[in-house]
């Protein structure tokens, strides 16, 4: 851990370890910057868990005319997939086209429609979807993904689980990501390149100390408190910046973020192939249906205000029932209540424009600096997942306005950790590793390669049998796993393991949870005593 003191302070101090928090102290520390980030909770323990978990363009923001926006996030899957191959791939979505499906009504394209087709009465037209998908194919450069396609859905596996009126539909590509094990991996670089990051560790106070800030800290675990210095403050903290800039640093700032939240629910899988569904319901929003995890379904979201960060984003039985009553629209088999396994939400943390409604709030980031009073302080409002790393570079080129920099713009094309391997190599690191690892089987061999790309060699070590990877904790979780994520990535509970690191959470029961959280404290107190 990096002391700091007034003469000796960090370049920058980074609140918050979601995606933009995280993904700014690897780019600057990857820059030749000192970097020290607090994070309050459990790594990506906010709205970086809580995502749809895709790098897309956003199709529905075209409406929207968030051109901007859109264009950067689809170039940005291609580099962000090549950086990442283990942890993120491309996927196929099914648009079913229906003549009832209409407009959010607040759209400037739907206004446009309405003043000069007033006939269409909201409703969304084909050649517009047609349009929109031509756009989504081109704005991008894509080089990897294939483009739109149409579809017929009669006697085919995407038809087969739709109600019949569904005929046909459009297809076009976006991408998965493991959200949450990305802002570990961005963690894990950016303290590999010399930065320090501190879980568990709440920003309670900052103050400007003449060119400084002097930053008090308390460890929510043990309750100690600390003093850091630095130079310039990144306030990242999601939700909670507007908290930070208000209650912590005593900003005098008028700029406010909007919290929206969004609820997912998961049910057993639904359907038997691998590609996602895209629903437009008859109130102008749009809600995806994924496979997860091998054997489920995930579907989502909603938008719904939020009033307080600190209140637990929670599916509320409202938000349960929109879904399910969403996707039974489109889905011949209907799903209820009894068919949903899990549910997770979260708050998007948006910049607040004055929209009429969460759904037409702009989805865009905003960066702001304050250096009126001394020292500066980066606010950071909105973004996406997809566009954590542009958003990084572009608050690097504000951060170099203050503090000196040892290099420009480097992220794009560096693999993050495992994921230096050819975005098609997957499959054939599978099977590297079930070779070098036969005990592993096909199931495990992937879980594996999916978490960990070419580290999951690291982690097996010298294994030549199950029983030489330690205690199993249930659901192919291994000792050896176990120890890998505390001692590389963090994580302190059991709760980090099975709904951050991995998933594991849908599948063991909550007396093995239970177990393997004993296991985990008994060590960190075996840690801590040592020393
Ligand atoms: C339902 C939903 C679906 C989404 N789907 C997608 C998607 O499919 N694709 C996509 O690209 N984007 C998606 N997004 C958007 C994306 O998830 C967010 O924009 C992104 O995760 C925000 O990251 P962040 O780092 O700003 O915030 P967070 O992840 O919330 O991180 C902020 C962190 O700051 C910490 N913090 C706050 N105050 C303090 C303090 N005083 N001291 C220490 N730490 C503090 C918090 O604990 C928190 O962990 C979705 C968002 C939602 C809600």
């Amino acid at each position: 851990m990096r002391e700091t003191t007034p003469n000796t302070p960090a370049d920058l101090f980074v609140i918050g370890g979601g995606i933009n928090g995280c993904g700014i102290a690897r780019d600057a520390a990857g820059r030749g910057a000192s970097v020290v980030l607090a994070e309050m909770g459990d790594l990506a323990s906010a709205t970086s868990s809580a995502s749809t978990k895709l790098f897309h363009g956003g199709l529905r923001y075209l409406e929207y005319l968030e051109v901007r926006l859109v264009h950067e996030a689809l170039v940005e899957r291609e580099v962000l997939l090549r950086a990442m191959p283990h942890i993120s791939w491309p996927m196929r979505f099914v648009l079913p086209y229906h003549k009832d499906m209409r407009f959010e009504s607040e759209t400037p394209i739907s206004k446009m429609l309405g003043l000069a087709m007033p006939w269409m009465k909201g409703r969304r037209p084909a050649w517009l979807i047609r349009m929109g998908l031509f756009m989504y194919d081109h704005l991008g450069g894509r080089k990897i993904l294939p483009g739109t396609a149409t579809l017929s859905l009669k006697g085919t596996p995407e038809g087969a689980p739709l109600q019949e009126r569904f005929e046909r539909a459009y297809e076009y590509s976006d991408c998965w990501v493991e959200d949450s094990r990305l802002v570990v991996l961005n963690a894990r670089d950016a303290e590999a390149r010399g930065a320090t990051i501190m879980t568990r560790t709440k920003v309670t106070h900052a103050q400007r100390d003449g060119a400084l800030w002097r930053i008090a800290t308390e460890d929510a675990e043990t309750g100690a408190k600390a003093t850091h210095y630095a130079k310039m403050l990144i306030n990242a903290g999601g939700p909670w910046v507007g908290d930070v800039i208000h209650d912590k640093i005593d900003l005098p700032s008028r700029e406010g973020v909007r919290l929206v939240r969004g609820s997912h629910i998961v049910t057993r899988k639904l359907y038997d192939h691998d590609k996602c569904y895209f629903f437009q319901g008859t109130d102008g929003r749009i809600i995806f249906a994924i496979p997860y995890e091998r054997d489920f379904t995930l579907i989502g979201t909603t938008d719904a205000e939020h009033d307080d960060p600190d209140r637990r984003p929670v599916c509320t039985p409202e938000e349960q029932a929109y879904l399910i009553n969403f996707a039974n629209q489109y889905f011949a088999q209907s799903i209820s209540a009894e068919d949903v396994v899990w549910t997770y939400s979260g708050v998007r943390p948006l910049y607040d424009d004055g929209a009429s409604s969460a759904t037409a709030a702009t989805r865009d980031y905003t960066l702001k600096v304050d250096a009126t009073g001394g020292a500066p302080v980066l606010n950071v409002f909105g973004g996406k997942i997809t566009t954590y790393r542009r958003l990084a570079e572009s608050a690097l080129e504000k951060i170099g306005e203050h503090i000196a920099l040892k290099s420009g713009p480097w992220t794009a094309g560096v693999a993050m950790p495992g994921g230096d391997f050819p975005v098609d190599g997957f499959d054939v690191l599978v099977q590297t590793l079930s070779g070098k690892y036969p005990f592993l089987g096909e199931v495990w061999a992937r879980r594996l390669v999916r978490a960990y790309g070419t580290e999951a060699e690291t982690l097996l070590g010298e294994a030549k049998s199950a029983e030489d990877l330690g205690r199993g904790f249930g659901a192919t979780l291994t000792e050896a796993e176990a120890i890998w994520l505390m001692r590389q990535e963090f994580a302190r509970t059991a709760e980090d393991v099975v709904w951050r690191r991995t998933k594991l959470g849908l599948r063991l029961s909550a007396e093995e949870i239970s177990a393997l959280d004993g296991w985990m404290r008994s060590r960190r107190e075996r840690a801590d005593a040592a020393e």
